[in-house]
């Protein structure tokens, strides 16, 4: 039998046939990342051969070439592009959380396209600083004495711990030693920060008097953690901010909140559960809270620590603030999400909130108009049905919350519905939404009106070629 091997073209031979085949294909990725894909790729071949698994066909170069066309293609896909979500998560991490205002899309384009005010002092002509723009949106709004905003809530956490209490202990009940996911961990933070975690309670029950006999002369801070993404429900209790605050008064310890999201506005009159907005944790005595900018917020991805004003000017000096920092873009959106904030009817304004609070009578409405449209525009390709579902906050608001809504599930005929799944992925935009009882089902409370035209038009192709070739 002839050596199979021998049938794998050099890098040279396979990037002329591509040439010819394919004339655009090489313009958008560089020679050096082509030879790259082509060398993988064989590799994979040769690696099948050795384990049996392909059995080499002829020409082997003819047949692999549509193959290696769709790995070199991928690549140029690699990049961040518009994903439209019909997953119905609103704060989705794999899909950049939140959506900007369109006040901040418009600042965006207006500060970034030229030079702007980052660090300007306007009275003097001189240096200012990036630390000004956004701590007096913020201070109103959390009724704070003094904030600050660095790259994410996690660098926020970061800066608070290692700025007030390294070298001390800090006291965390055992039910709020929580990994976000990203690998965010409470304990690795604590770690790296320089602090010593001092673990009381148990996973479900903590008391106040749990901390007071864990204090000592080297407890610089109680550490309260919003458990975010997950929530122990039945036996369980926790101390209270109040007791806790009252606690450090006493004892001289600072009381440090990771409140994670951090709402701004009390969702409630919505109908959505309670959740402590920052003002209240404030107000609650927490002499620092740190929370996400692109969570429920609805902004940039940011970390914004409010608090006392001695404190927040203690970590404006610690040098790792230089590394944490926030570029302009962050700050210009940040503000410009703020200043949303001030005006009337926030909810309205904030793309974020506007998509927690829909009305289960306005998303029907909506899913059923778009079913209508696909039903017309799909015929007997698939069967469309309307069905009662629920989404979710995501980005670890709410947790375990179901938002009431329509759900618009397609059935393929002549395909599997994981079939039209992954063909939606590939599209551009790639088209996401979930599995549900064997059909794709689309939630529109996440797709904004004109992602609905857009989402019609991918499923007609997605599903306008019956074979799946
Ligand atoms: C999301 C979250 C973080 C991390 O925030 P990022 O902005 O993603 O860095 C930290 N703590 C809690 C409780 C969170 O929910």
């Amino acid at each position: 039998m002839e050596n199979p091997y021998r049938s794998i073209p050099s890098v040279d031979v396979c990037l002329s046939a591509l040439e010819e085949e394919y004339p655009d294909l090489l313009k958008n990725v560089s020679r050096s990342r082509a030879r790259e894909i082509i060398t993988a790729f064989w590799d994979d071949v040769r690696r099948d051969i050795k384990d049996g698994r392909r059995r080499v066909a002829t020409p082997l170069l003819q047949t692999c070439l549509p193959d290696i066309k769709n790995a070199i293609r991928m690549e140029t896909r690699c990049g961040v592009r518009p994903v439209l979500n019909a997953t119905g998560v609103v704060i989705h991490t794999n899909l950049g959380r939140s959506i900007l205002p369109e006040k901040a899309l418009q600042a965006l384009t207006d500060t970034s396209s030229g030079y702007c005010s980052l660090e300007l002092n306007r009275e003097t002509g001189g240096r200012g600083s990036r630390h000004d723009i956004a701590e007096n949106l913020l201070k109103d709004l959390c009724g704070a004495e003094a904030a600050v905003v660095v790259n994410n809530n996690a660098a926020a956490v970061l800066l608070v711990l290692n700025t007030l209490c390294e070298g001390g202990e800090v006291i965390v009940s055992r039910g709020e030693l929580v990994e976000i996911g990203g690998s965010f961990r409470i304990p690795e933070i604590m770690e790296r920060s320089g602090s010593i975690l001092r673990e009381v309670g148990t996973t479900n029950r903590t008391y106040l008097r749990d901390y007071e006999v864990a204090v000592t002369e080297n407890t610089k801070a109680l550490l309260r953690v919003h458990t975010s993404n997950y929530r122990i429900v039945g036996f369980h209790s926790a101390a209270s901010l109040p007791q806790l605050a009252a606690l450090g008064r006493q004892r001289g310890l600072l009381v440090i909140e990771d409140l994670g999201s951090g709402c701004l506005v009390d969702l409630t009159p919505y109908g959505l559960p309670p959740e402590p907005t920052v003002a209240s944790v404030v107000s609650e005595g927490a002499d620092m809270v740190m929370f996400s900018g692109d969570k429920a917020l609805g902004g940039p991805q940011a970390g914004i620590v409010v608090g006392r004003k001695d404190l927040v000017d203690q970590l404006k000096l610690n040098p790792l603030m230089r590394a944490l920092r926030c570029d302009k873009l962050c700050l210009t959106a940040l503000e410009a999400t703020l200043r949303q904030y001030c005006l009337p009817d926030v909810v309205s304004r904030i793309p974020t909130l506007r998509m927690i609070t829909a009305s289960p009578r306005e998303l029907a409405a909506k899913a059923k108009r778009l079913a209508t449209r696909l039903r017309k525009l799909l015929g007997e390709r698939c069967a469309v049905s309307l069905r009662q579902g629920s989404s979710r906050v995501g980005g670890g608001a709410f947790p375990e919350c179901d938002l009431p809504t329509t759900l618009i599930c397609i059935t393929p005929a002549y395909i599997s519905a994981n079939e039209l799944k992954s063909r939606l992925l590939a599209c551009t935009p790639p088209l996401l939404g979930r599995m549900e009882d064997n059909a794709f089902c689309l939630d529109t409370r996440t797709l904004r009106s004109r992602d609905c035209l857009l989402a019609e038009r991918l499923l007609v192709e997605a599903l306008s070629d019956p074979a799946g070739e």
